[in-house]
């Protein structure tokens, strides 16, 4: 791989040493998301193709809905996470880690500690909301 050209715009960089239990830390992450994902849908009980076919009382039909919308928010949750993961992944490899994709002001440390997915500082995080 070439070595990235330092650029203007970035004040600091972490170091590849900092950076690799980072990066390891946010593959497992990425794997074990995907993982849980996975084990979800197949508990979404839309996906029952028997339900089709049974006589369900009304109390299953009930049960049935909400177990659908439990899952269907909790994949949609994983899903923003997944990509919060990827994104920081991708800043990783561009060498941009730590840095706000929204001000382009360094993300505290103390916030990538608790979050190391972050890609946006505290403050333009808030923003967002
Ligand atoms: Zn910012």
């Amino acid at each position: 791989m070439k070595k990235n050209k330092k650029e203007k715009t970035a004040g600091f960089v972490f170091p590849s040493n900092v950076l690799k239990p980072v990066k390891n830390f946010l593959t497992q992450k990425l794997t074990q998301l995907k993982k849980t994902k996975k084990s979800i849908s197949k508990r979404d009980p839309f996906l029952d193709q028997s339900r089709l076919t049974d006589n369900a009382s009304i109390d299953d039909d009930a049960a049935e809905q909400y177990g659908h919308v439990v899952t269907t928010s909790i994949k949609s949750e994983l899903d923003k996470r997944i990509i919060q993961v990827k994104k920081a992944l991708s800043m990783i490899k561009l060498g941009k880690y730590g840095i706000c994709e929204d001000c382009g002001k360094m993300i505290d440390t103390d916030r990538l500690m608790i979050e190391p997915e972050a890609t946006m500082c505290a403050k333009c995080a808030k923003k967002r909301e």
